[in-house]
């Protein structure tokens, strides 16, 4: 570059594309290692996505964190991070800054109040690090140089000394998100694996969807099963769909085309109660059981599946044989259904895949050969499962490679 233009450009040690979850921790972190941090994004506000997780109350970090609660073609990439900065470190800092918080299910913090909160440590982090945040703010291209890279930015140009890029997933593109960080890692040379919607609702075919639309906002707890795993915990109907926690937590090991199987009575072995029942109540329906069993309204829509995939079912369960009863267990405990599609980034928590992990340093996150380069957060092709361990992600990689400016 001519000496001119790079005389009157910005400088500085650190600068972070990306003022998220991740980003802001990094540059908080590199700011107190005594390095000029300059954060810029392009959206209007920081941390959007903060703001709008666990429903309004960011649920922060998950207790029991483990590596096996991450996706990855490189399963161990994650541990070094997770290892030196744990869930109660980030505990720590909330607690540092007044936060108060709650534990819903087993491990999982969400704020008391708003994940605004969560926002405020982060920023306040920020300030006292020295950091500077530009909003508003365009990369236009980034040319790597032998002591670190130039940025063409709206800004102007910036000679940093290493870029930190910590620009997220796909999901929820009017919060801002966009596909620049694979972008980038295309450009350094590094493979970037197929992306797709994680933690998302599942479509439903016409037939199904005509079925269960009308029980919109009914929630039960199921067992679900797709690509190998199984989950037990609520599920939501909806008008498009399913959703809810076990349907999330599924989505993320579903593969477009598969069959999905839903236990509707995870507490039960149906085949055994019903041949009780056939004893104790000989004269009591199908309908009836169910109803006692499973919430009214989706009890009766079940039984309407059943009567219409199924022969006539006698008016008592005396006239049951044993091989219906058995028929309709496994109707009952294992309904599968091919789901017509994911609700796609448009609602998906995170995005799975994203920047293969094997030439990126467990240690500090910068690209082989490229030590000025570095990838953190949710933009590596590392996705946690719900319940906190994304956040926890975001603060570990974060950590990890601020700390080693
Ligand atoms: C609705 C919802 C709820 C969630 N709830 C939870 C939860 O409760 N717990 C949990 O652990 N996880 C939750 N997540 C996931 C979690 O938010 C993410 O995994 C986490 O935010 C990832 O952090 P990150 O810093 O890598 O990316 P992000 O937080 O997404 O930050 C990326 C930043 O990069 C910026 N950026 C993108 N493109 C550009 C560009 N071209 N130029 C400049 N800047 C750019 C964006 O504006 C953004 O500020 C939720 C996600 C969503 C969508």
């Amino acid at each position: 570059m001519p000496s001119q233009s790079v005389s009157s450009s910005l400088t500085a040690d650190v600068v972070v594309l990306g003022a998220g979850a991740a980003g802001l921790m990094c540059a908080a972190t590199a700011g107190y290692q005594g390095a000029r941090v300059l954060v810029i994004d392009h959206a209007k506000k920081p941390a959007g996505k903060v703001l709008m997780s666990g429903g309004g109350r960011c649920n922060f970090t998950n207790l029991n964190t483990t590596p096996a609660h991450y996706l990855s073609r490189n399963p161990h990439f994650c541990k070094s991070a997770l290892k030196r900065y744990t869930p109660q470190d980030f505990v720590e800092l909330v607690e540092r800054h007044g936060v108060e918080y709650v534990e819903k299910n087993p491990g999982q913090l969400f704020c008391a109040e708003s994940s605004k909160e969560i926002q405020r440590v982060l920023l306040t982090e920020l300030e006292w690090s020295g950091a500077q945040l530009h909003l508003r703010t365009q990369l236009e291209a980034v040319q790597p140089r032998a002591d670190g890279v130039l940025l063409h930015t709206s800004l102007g140009q910036i000679d940093a000394g290493a870029l930190v890029i910590a620009t997220g997933g796909l999901s929820i593109p009017t919060m801002g998100a966009t596909g620049i960080g694979y972008t980038l890692a295309r450009q350094f040379g590094l493979e970037v694996l197929p992306t797709r919607a994680g933690l998302v609702p599942l479509t439903l075919h016409p037939e199904h969807k005509h079925l269960f639309a009308p029980l919109s906002g009914l929630s039960c707890p199921v067992a679900i099963h797709a690509g190998g795993h199984t989950f037990t915990d609520d599920l939501l109907l909806t008008h498009r769909g399913l959703s809810g926690p076990a349907v999330l937590q599924v989505s993320n090991f579903w593969q477009e085309g598969q069959e999905v199987s839903i236990n509707w009575l995870p507490d039960l072995c149906v085949s055994t109660a019903l041949r009780q029942e056939r004893q104790q109540a000989a004269k009591a329906g199908l309908a009836a059981w169910l109803g006692r069993h499973l919430p009214k309204r989706l009890a009766a829509t079940l039984y309407e599946e059943i009567t219409l995939h199924h022969d006539p079912l006698p008016a008592r369960l005396a006239d049951l044989s044993n091989e219906r009863i058995d028929q309709l267990a496994n109707h009952l405990q294992n309904w599968v259904f091919k789901p017509a599609g994911s609700e796609g980034y448009r609602t998906a928590e995170v995005t799975l895949g994203g920047v293969a992990t094997e030439q990126i340093s467990s240690q500090n996150f910068a690209v082989q050969g490229l030590e000025a380069v570095r990838f953190i957060g949710e933009v590596l092709d590392v996705t946690g499962q719900l319940g906190g361990f994304n956040f926890q992600w975001a603060w570990a990689s974060a950590v990890a490679c601020g700390r080693s400016f």
